[in-house]
């Protein structure tokens, strides 16, 4: 089928066009920049560009795609989770897009959607899987046995599967508080990603959740508060002490802590449900460090590793339109027009 997947959770108005698994068009609005000053991402000015942006962008990928709206099969939509306000927007938006078109509708989730992303670039998932996904509102380890979830009619299957999850912040708002302190600009992923230019031993940070008494309750899950305070402490003292801070090594210390706990907890996972697959989604998936680390861990583990281009880890549409296609594919029901936005949506939830 020909699905059109809008998104807009965040601070991204996406719109992409697939057929099957080959991608024709994936345009992106980011309103990024209006967030910069903030240090972080403000609802209503979300929103508001979500709304400014929604048209103009289905239109260019209706272009990139070299499609007419009449041909699109399906429409799908991020139900969420996310930001209400900004969801509601795109939800509204697909709505009137499957109504006018008289095409079914189909509000999916978000962090299935950075899962199922990976389809685009490496084709069918062997199951089960195991996926590390770690973007800038969530951080979890899943279990994908089925990729429909709860809209696949398969007999007994398991869906996708929560292991574990980070018991505080995000990994990538972990990299987002990190280089505030440090001074570095909004958003700091990519910024720290490229500044750990430094010795990655020159700090030891903690790594969350790693001690055998912690693996005993939270073996598969995260933690990474403790880790920005530290870097916070390691940080107040030099400058305390009159020393410069070394933003390079700090930068390089930081991330390897959170890379090396990603990459040890993800192949540990592989191992405990005889997955022979880990793919990675989400912002953070866009790492130069953790796309190495977990290479190499892989490699030594038999594991292969399916890490789908940087541009595809962070928001986009055609997730959601690819993750619309696995859902009609494996027979899901399409969504009312009382469809509605959940900000809270849980990801064994595929289908709404
Ligand atoms: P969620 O998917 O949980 O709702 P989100 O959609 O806001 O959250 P994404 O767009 O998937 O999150 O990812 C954004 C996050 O990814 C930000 O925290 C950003 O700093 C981080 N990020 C982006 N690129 C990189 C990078 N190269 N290295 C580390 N982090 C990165
Ligand atoms: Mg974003
Ligand atoms: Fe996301």
């Amino acid at each position: 089928p020909l699905v059109l997947g809008i998104e807009s959770s965040c601070d991204e108005t996406g719109v992409g066009i697939v057929r099957g698994h080959e991608l024709l068009a994936n345009e992106v609005a980011s309103s990024v920049e209006l967030h910069a000053r903030f240090g972080g991402v403000v609802p209503e000015i979300a929103s508001r560009a979500h709304l400014e942006a929604m048209l103009p962008t289905l239109e260019r990928a209706c272009a990139e795609a070299d499609v007419d709206l009449t041909e699109i099969d399906a429409v799908a939509v991020t139900a969420g989770p996310g930001l209400m306000g900004a969801l509601v927007v795109g939800v509204a938006a697909a709505k009137a897009l499957a109504y006018a078109l008289g095409k079914p509708l189909y509000g999916v989730n978000h962090l299935a959607g950075h899962v199922a992303v990976d389809l685009l670039e490496h084709g069918p998932l062997p199951t089960p899987s195991v996926a590390l996904l770690v973007s800038g509102g969530h951080t979890s380890l899943l279990l994908v046995d089925d990729i429909a979830g709860n809209a696949s009619r398969k007999e007994g299957g398991r869906g996708i599967v929560e292991l574990g999850a980070t018991i505080d912040d995000a990994a990538g708002e972990a990299y987002d508080k990190v280089a505030r302190l440090l001074g570095l600009p909004y958003p700091g992923g990519p910024v720290i990603d490229r500044a750990a230019t430094g010795d990655p031993r020159a700090i030891a940070f903690p790594r969350g959740l790693t001690s055998a008494r912690d693996l005993e309750r939270h073996r598969f899950d995260f933690s990474f508060s403790g880790l920005k305070t530290a870097v916070a402490r390691w940080v107040e003292t030099r400058e305390r002490d009159g020393l410069d801070v070394p933003l390079a090594d700090v930068a390089a210390s930081f991330q390897e802590a959170v890379c090396d706990v990603l990459s040890a907890k993800a192949l540990d996972a592989c191992a405990a449900t005889d997955a022979r697959d880990l793919l990675i989604g989400g912002g953070v998936a866009a790492n130069g460090r953790l796309r190495a680390l977990l290479a190499e861990r892989a490699a030594e583990a038999g594991v292969a590793l399916r890490t789908p281009r940087p541009g595809l880890c962070t928001d986009n549409g055609a997730m959601i339109a690819v993750l619309g296609t696995e859902v009609i594919l494996a027979g899901g029901r399409p969504s009312g027009p009382e469809l509605g936005a959940d900000s809270s949506l849980p990801v064994s939830r595929v289908l709404v």
